[in-house]
């Protein structure tokens, strides 16, 4: 007995054949490792649509890991991410410890350029 099978029992008793599925649906783990059970009701909206679930693939914190750090020749900068709307607080970065020094809020990398 599939899944759906045992959902549509588990809604309407009287019926089994309310709709029908022909295969089970792969569902794509989230970034935290979520997926719906096999047996969960919130699949039947794929199986009804023919649709997939759309998981996201292409997660932040790797999206901002692939921007270049900025190299600056002051020892403290400010980043505002970028100002406007979309931008963040106004925060001041020391970048006197080696290496590049990210931003709290939007992630973006500042490094001290050598010889200043
Ligand atoms: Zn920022």
């Amino acid at each position: 007995m599939s899944g759906l099978t045992r959902i549509a029992r588990r809604i309407n008793p009287g019926s089994v054949r309310m709709f029908s599925c022909s295969a089970v649906c792969q569902d794509t783990p989230t970034h935290t490792g979520q997926t719906f059970d096999e047996n969960d009701v919130r699949n039947v909206r794929f199986d009804v649509t023919g649709l997939k679930k759309q998981t996201n693939t292409q997660w932040a914190i790797d999206l901002i890991a692939k921007v270049p750090p900025k190299k600056v020749n002051k020892r403290v900068v400010s980043c505002d991410g970028g100002g406007g709307a979309l931008g963040h607080p106004k925060i001041y970065i020391n970048l006197d410890p080696s290496g590049p020094q990210s931003c709290n809020y939007c992630g973006l990398r500042f490094e001290l350029e050598h010889g200043h």
